[in-house]
């Protein structure tokens, strides 16, 4: 559920309508809404209640500073996969003691700083960063928690391109190899042995390949205590998929109900879960305006002022985005368009086939837009990025302001 709804026929985000966020902010313009927001973090909270955790918020998916905050405010930790989203999570005052550090290729300066901060626990993803870290953590005279993340070899019945756990991944470790890891991992003198992790896609809406993935992870933590490894942390990462069409996903509730019948409710195990689209998707839409409507021999366009520059998931993955007007229409009749941008890429559509009654001026609302939208946007045709707006109850507020030309060549410079 979340809090964009139409009243008289217009779109609201709570309180606010989107003619006004359009009017005070310009488009194209991603707008926010906090109630959401923490209604789906609270989900993840509450269904973990009975469970030692800690629900770490992917900031990949939004790392605008306003969510961020959000979000710290209400307890969460965080994911990170690189320096960057790192200092993001510390410029809004969160705890490095809540950040877990992922991510297939992490630098020595990224791993230093990260030490030097001290975060929860980093998830290792190949013997050779075990070494890499190792070497960091001895020569800052420091002991470096780590979970390795395993490749559990699941197929989670998603797009080829947001899979993350088949067994040739780039990501973790092969489960065939996981235990001579940790046996590597015990003997360096400067990791702690701390956790298991895993992440086996997004936009998943069954729960079977998470119990595959937990019954494989149950497994190896039993052979691992077997050995005297002992492990107090079990992070079974994200991907908890949303609806944008007809998707059924199943309920935080229903994933926790899961974990505690594999992992057991006896606390011998932190459970760390990382949703990050769960929280965020529906929590933001995509505001924007039709330039133009043209015709082509059988198609329709209408192209609006936003395009892959600001939401790649239609051209890359062909995701399906529900796409509303902001105000609706009588006196036209409804007919199928291609939503398209401005972009020179036939590859740069919004939405095809979609049925609406438009004319040219016209806002239209792309639905579950607030994750992987703005944190995977460009500059691609040198277009400034677009505004983010956060709307609470009756209030409006400017979290990134739209992006200036002037800013684009910043840092550029011409031989001399
Ligand atoms: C991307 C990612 C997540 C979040 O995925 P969602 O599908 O947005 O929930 C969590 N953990 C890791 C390691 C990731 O790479």
């Amino acid at each position: 559920m979340d809090h964009f709804l139409q009243r008289e026929g217009v779109l609201f985000a709570e309180e606010v309508s989107l003619e006004e966020v359009a009017s005070c902010y310009g488009t194209p313009c991603y707008v926010y809404s906090r109630a959401t927001l923490e209604r789906h973090f609270r989900a993840f909270q509450e269904a973990l209640q009975g469970q030692k955790h800690l629900v770490c918020y992917a900031v990949k998916a939004n790392g605008n500073l306003a969510v961020l905050d959000i979000l710290c405010r209400m307890g969460a930790g965080f994911d990170v996969v690189s320096i960057g989203e790192l200092e993001r999570v510390l410029a809004v005052g969160a705890e490095a003691g809540k950040v877990i550090f992922t991510g297939t290729g992490k630098r020595e300066d990224e791993m230093r700083r990260a030490l030097e901060v001290g975060i929860r626990c980093f998830s290792v993803e190949s013997e050779s960063e075990l070494y890499k870290l190792n070497a960091v953590a001895k020569s800052m005279g420091k002991r470096a928690p780590i979970a390795l993340r395993v490749n559990p070899d699941v197929n989670p019945q998603t797009h080829p391109y947001i899979a993350t756990g088949l067994k040739d991944s780039k990501f973790g470790i092969p489960a065939t190899r996981t235990l001579e890891a940790y046996r590597l991992a015990k003997r360096m003198d400067f990791l702690e042995v701390v956790g298991m992790d895993c992440h086996i896609g997004s936009q998943l809406t069954e729960l079977d390949a998470y119990r595959e993935a937990a019954l494989r992870l149950k497994h190896l933590l039993e052979v691992l205590a077997q050995e005297g490894i002992c492990l107090r942390m079990v992070d079974v990462g994200g991907g908890f998929g949303i609806r944008y069409k007809d998707e059924e996903p199943f309920l935080p509730c229903a994933y926790a109900s899961l974990l505690e019948s594999v992992f057991g409710a006896s606390n011998d195990y932190e459970m760390v879960v990382e949703p990050g689209r769960a929280i965020v998707g529906n929590a933001g839409v995509l505001l924007m305006r039709v330039e133009v409507l043209k015709q082509a021999d059988t198609l329709h366009f209408a192209v609006v002022d936003a395009g892959m520059s600001e939401l790649i998931r239609p051209a890359l993955y062909g995701a399906w985005m529900d796409i509303l007007p902001v105000r609706k229409r009588e006196d036209v009749e409804a007919r199928l368009w291609e939503v398209v941008g401005p972009i020179c890429e036939s590859t740069d559509f919004l939405g095809k086939e979609r049925s609406l009654a438009l004319k040219e001026g016209d806002l239209l609302a792309q639905r579950s837009a607030g994750a992987y939208g703005f944190s995977m946007s460009s500059n691609y045709n040198a277009r400034p990025r677009a505004a983010e707006v956060m709307v609470d109850k009756t209030q409006h507020f400017l979290v990134r302001e739209r992006e200036t030309l002037p800013k684009l060549w910043e840092g550029e410079h011409r031989l001399p």
